[in-house]
């Protein structure tokens, strides 16, 4: 078998237009979603996401704008920006640019944002929001893998599906929007004994982890369809996901590629979660 490639680039374009829309309806309204980024110290990563973040938000009609720190700036001044930005009726969506420098308290800047302008959705209030079955703003990744299931029509009742990577910011809250929609989730860690005997058995595997190959074809149930988050910075400079794309597109029915897969749809639910909070901004007046 060969696999059918499940297009990141083609289905965050989708989602962009119907952004668009969604943005015009608001300025009709005389509102323009608004989305600060917060970004400490010099991390070349960092900076290529957040050109994409700026790129999509001027595309869809977001106002963004950038506050940039040094890594050794006090974590007060931060805090008292984001107290700022959390006051500022312009701004719909906070974003703080992970990883901080390590003398900051990650949790701490991470919870002082409002968590209705938590478009990253990291917050316990959003979590927890997700973890009740009332989802608000969901953690970003796994909102756009959910997108891109729903894009190619799976239907996720029943099936089985193994997450590999139990992180916070993916991992988890995968397995929890899996489960919501009715799959029989099960997560796997560095912990779990016999992966394959878990991978090999399943409709739908998603591989959240940051080891290039800790997937390969044989490890697949055949038809299975493969979702790839990860992204590894090889030592030739080129970027691969977790999965050996080469044997598994041999097993899988559907598969991701990196890159132009997932990446593509986090940076596009990053902006959907923007356009729903200022929609939940105007709402609630
Ligand atoms: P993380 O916090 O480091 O979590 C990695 C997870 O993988 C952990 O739960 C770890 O288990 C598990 N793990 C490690 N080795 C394993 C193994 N051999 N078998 C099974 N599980 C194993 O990473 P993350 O933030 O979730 O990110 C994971 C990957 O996705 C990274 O490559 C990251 O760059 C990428 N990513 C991509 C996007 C995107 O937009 N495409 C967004 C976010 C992250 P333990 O908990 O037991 O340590």
């Amino acid at each position: 078998m060969t696999a059918t490639l499940i297009d990141g680039v083609a289905i965050a374009g989708q989602i962009y237009g119907q952004l668009k829309l969604r943005a015009v309806a608001l300025r009709e309204r005389g509102v323009r979603p608004g989305l600060a980024a917060i970004m400490i110290g010099n991390n070349p990563a960092s900076e290529v996401y957040l050109r994409n973040k700026t790129r999509a938000c001027s595309e869809v009609g977001v106002h963004s704008e950038l506050h940039r720190f040094g890594a050794a700036c006090a974590e007060s001044e931060v805090l008292e920006l984001i107290h700022r930005l959390n006051a500022d009726a312009s701004i719909h969506g906070i974003l703080v640019q992970l990883p901080l420098p390590l003398q900051f308290d990650t949790d701490r800047i991470l919870h002082a944002v409002d968590a209705a302008k938590d478009v990253d959705g990291f917050s316990w209030q959003n979590l927890g929001a997700l973890v009740a079955g009332q989802p608000q703003l969901c953690p970003c990744t796994p909102l756009g893998v959910m997108a891109m299931l729903d894009s190619v029509g799976l239907a996720l009742d029943g099936i089985h599906a193994v997450v590999i990577g139990r992180s916070v910011t993916v991992g988890k809250p995968m397995a929890l929007m899996l489960i919501a929609r009715g799959a029989t989730v099960t997560v796997c860690n560095s912990k779990t004994r016999n992966l394959q005997g878990h991978t090999s058995r399943a409709d739908l595997v998603v591989v959240a982890v940051g080891k290039p190959g800790v997937v390969n074809g044989s490890m697949l149930k055949p038809g299975a369809v493969v979702i790839d988050v990860g992204i590894n910075r090889l030592p030739d400079g080129k970027l691969a996901g977790d999965v050996d794309f080469a044997s598994a597109s041999q097993v899988a029915s559907r598969i991701t590629p990196v890159p132009g897969g997932v990446g593509r749809m986090t940076v596009a639910m990053l902006i959907a979660n923007t356009v729903t909070a200022a929609e939940g901004a105007v709402a609630t007046g």
